[in-house]
């Protein structure tokens, strides 16, 4: 059979370098995508190579950032426009091929088998696109599997590309920790050194029994990984494993202390499930509401819709109606977050039922594909339901989650 080829290209600091993308001013600068200062979500999201080289860190506070290195400019995140860079990443990874997998926002996997061209030759084609066309910059890894392809994007950066091939992956790959392969989490990894297994050369020379007696289905994945045997597929672009949940969350900037407070935050947070569910085309037949109390306990709930919606705001009243029926208020809340859960698609037959309104249904459908055309046109917050205005204990960046079972093709 022929040897499979496939690159991992991976976009450089991706959202500190879109935003210098948009504001030029701010290239050569260390800059940090963060929350801001008085919210508690005020964390580096992203930083900058200057930022990176002054010790920045992902995670860290905004206030250690800053006393690491004190120019430092800090800037909100705007996920609208990575996700914006990311599409624009895809079309000239489709120059080369349709066998794309997204792996985050940043990070695909190409096969380009099937291409005349080698795969360093097509790595350096896509570099100087990105860096022509977009002013981003990536790192590419090219091997004869996804894994080491991985590992590859990671070994040199930014702007560079490394070949790991069947001749030369015991000296590449195998001096380097078990943690760095994909899958290895922190608890396996650290079940792994206590074992002695540091490296993922120890880890490959292992016997396969051994692994999978210490960790079963994962032992053999993690054995076939590190001895480079990985043969899983990459998935083709118009692949569409449709999310298994959609959810948005937030950690409130003062502790919320009533229903009322706690409705106009679900009110906020449903907005974008409605957009999301109608984005992917699908609607739910449940909704879950997780609240965390100022003690740090998480307390989840959860509800069966009698008929399967995207409407935000029968989201919300679902969610409100959870929050009255099983939160007792002897705490404040702290954070909140929605689910919409048991997804199906738009399509779905609706199973008739006597007393429902399916003239108000069809009317809300029509309502809600106009606000999303407009707020797809004019800005993600130009049409919005008025309780979500104006309140004061919502901070602007919140965490928003779709649970995808695999690749997604956005
Ligand atoms: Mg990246």
């Amino acid at each position: 059979m022929k040897e499979r080829v496939i690159l991992h290209s991976d976009a450089n600091c991706f959202y500190a370098s879109c935003e210098m993308v948009l504001n030029p001013s701010l290239r050569d600068k260390a800059v940090a995508v963060c929350g801001s200062e008085n919210e508690r979500h005020g964390i580096v999201l992203a930083k900058s190579e200057k930022a990176k080289k002054c010790g920045v860190k992902t995670g860290m506070t905004n206030r250690e950032a800053l006393s690491l290195c004190p120019d430092l400019v800090i800037v909100p995140p705007r996920f609208e426009y990575y996700q914006k860079f990311s599409l624009l990443l895809h079309k000239i990874y489709e120059r080369y091929t349709d066998y794309i997998e997204p792996y985050g926002l940043d990070e695909c996997w190409l096969d380009v088998s099937d291409s005349l061209k080698s795969g360093e030759e097509i790595a350096s084609e896509i570099r100087q696109a990105v860096k022509d066309e977009l002013g981003l910059s990536v790192s590419v890894g090219i091997s004869f599997n996804k894994v080491f392809a991985k590992l590859g994007s990671d070994m040199k950066k930014p702007d560079a590309q490394t070949l790991i091939t069947r001749e030369n992956f015991k000296e590449l790959v195998w001096p380097l920790p078990v943690s760095d392969l994909l899958y290895c989490g922190r608890h396996t990894s650290e079940r792994l050194m206590r074992l002695g297994i540091t490296t993922i050369g120890a880890l490959a020379r292992m016997p396969e029994n051994y692994l999978v007696s210490k960790f079963g289905k994962n032992g053999h994945a993690l054995w076939v990984f590190a001895n480079g045997e990985d043969d899983s597929r990459v998935a083709h672009m118009n692949d569409y494993t449709p999310p298994k949940s959609i959810g948005h969350g937030i950690t409130c900037i003062e502790n919320l202390e009533n229903t009322e407070e706690a409705s106009k935050v679900i009110v906020a947070l449903c907005q974008d499930i409605g957009y999301k569910l109608r984005a992917h085309k699908m609607s739910c037949m449940g909704v879950s509401l997780s609240v965390k109390d100022e003690n740090l306990c998480v307390f989840s709930f959860q509800t069966k819709l009698e008929v399967a919606t995207q409407d935000q705001a029968e989201i919300a009243r679902v969610a409100i109606s959870i929050l009255k029926k099983n939160y007792n208020w002897k705490f404040k809340v702290r954070a909140l977050s929605v689910t919409a859960i048991d997804l199906q698609s738009e399509d779905a037959p609706v199973q008739s039922m006597m007393f429902f309104d399916y003239e108000k249904q069809d009317k809300l459908k029509r309502l809600n594909s106009t606000i999303d055309e407009i707020n797809n046109a004019y800005g993600k917050r130009s049409i919005q339901p008025a309780t979500v205005l104006d309140e004061r204990k919502m901070p602007s960046h919140t965490d928003k989650s779709i649970t995808l079972p695999g690749a997604m093709k956005k």
